[in-house]
């Protein structure tokens, strides 16, 4: 079986900033908005660097607004996911631009997000689970607000908890009471960290939102005993290399440190993170991988394991996402 038609498993997507080029323009077009500023000749996002980029995606998902708007967006970015193969993925959601942090309005959001999950399924095999996400930037308090919206929606759909946004700002233990509320009310727990700041952060996080999973955490590779600590641990990172290739963390692919990770027995696992914005996909992923560390289909097979493991859906899910491994990998 090629890696293109190898069924994959993604744990780490912005939905917004999964959006389409061409759904963003669509959805501009029909609300007369004017964002062609933001489009390359060949029409995907132009991004010249990290702060043109955090500049285009805030006029790209500016048009994103009614929980309608969110149906029609999940929809697009989940027929990506499949034509590069996931059959399981798990997106970030957030409170914050999907009601204003109010609990009824929040549910309206995600009800019309759970719908197109559910058509998407139906229609394309593949499964979506959300994990919702404050914006660190926002603070502390906010984040809380968005800590009761995620309790009062925990369930089959609502799944997890993290922390997004811009990793410099604040320390990790304000947002503690957020992710202790999350926790209490049964939702997995992730945090991004190790991207923009490094292994002390890192350390920092794990002490004070305790997650079993981290957002990219690649930075750890700056501190051995910190990667070892992971390894024993067991903490899983949801790394996404184009993201960091993109956003120049990294000069190229064979020098990202995934390889490094994988080979100490950290827990990797690949996702997009925002993928039209740094011109990727999972196919593009597995196949840069598989061409700057010379992994074979049996490496790509413990990755999908790995990220099944770590996945925050319940169990008939796993069951259902294990058999679908099974019959592709043999
Ligand atoms: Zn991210």
């Amino acid at each position: 079986m090629t890696l293109a038609a190898t069924p994959k498993i993604e744990l780490h997507l912005h939905l917004e900033g999964a959006a389409p080029p061409a759904f963003i323009r669509g959805l501009a077009a029909e609300k007369r908005e004017d964002i062609s500023g933001i489009f390359d000749e060949r029409g995907g996002y132009a991004i010249r660097d990290f702060w043109h980029f955090l500049k285009v995606y805030e006029a790209a998902t500016s048009v994103i607004r009614s929980p309608e708007d969110y149906r029609r967006l999940t929809l697009a970015v989940l027929e990506e996911s499949a034509a590069s193969g996931v059959i399981y993925c798990e997106t970030f959601i957030s409170p914050d631009f999907c009601g204003g942090r109010d609990l009824v309005a929040w549910r309206d959001y995600l009800a019309a997000i759970e719908d197109a999950a559910a058509e998407a399924e139906a229609k394309m095999g593949v499964t979506l689970r959300a994990i919702v996400t404050p914006i660190r930037h926002f603070g502390p308090e906010k984040a809380r607000e968005v800590a009761i919206c995620a309790a009062e929606t925990a369930g089959r759909f609502v799944t997890g908890f993290g922390i997004g946004g811009d990793e410099r700002v604040g320390e990790p233990e304000d947002y503690a009471w957020a992710f202790d509320c999350a926790r209490e009310a049964g939702l997995g727990i992730t945090a991004h960290a190790g991207e923009w700041r490094g292994p002390d952060h890192i350390r920092a996080t794990l002490r004070a939102l305790r997650p079993s999973r981290l957002g990219h955490g690649v930075r750890a590779i700056e501190d051995l005993a910190l990667v070892d600590e992971l390894a024993e641990r067991g903490t899983v990172l949801e790394v996404c290399p184009g993201s960091n290739i993109a956003l120049g963390l990294y000069s190229d692919w064979r020098h990202h440190p995934i390889g490094k990770l994988f080979d100490r027995e950290v827990k990797v696992t690949v996702s997009t993170d925002d993928p039209p914005f740094f011109r990727t996909t999972m196919n593009r992923e597995w196949d840069r991988l598989a061409d700057a560390f010379d992994w074979d289909t049996g490496v790509f097979a413990t990755l999908n394991k790995t990220a099944l493991d770590a996945a925050f859906c319940d169990r008939d899910t796993k069951d259902m996402i294990a058999k679908k491994l099974e019959a592709a990998h043999g």
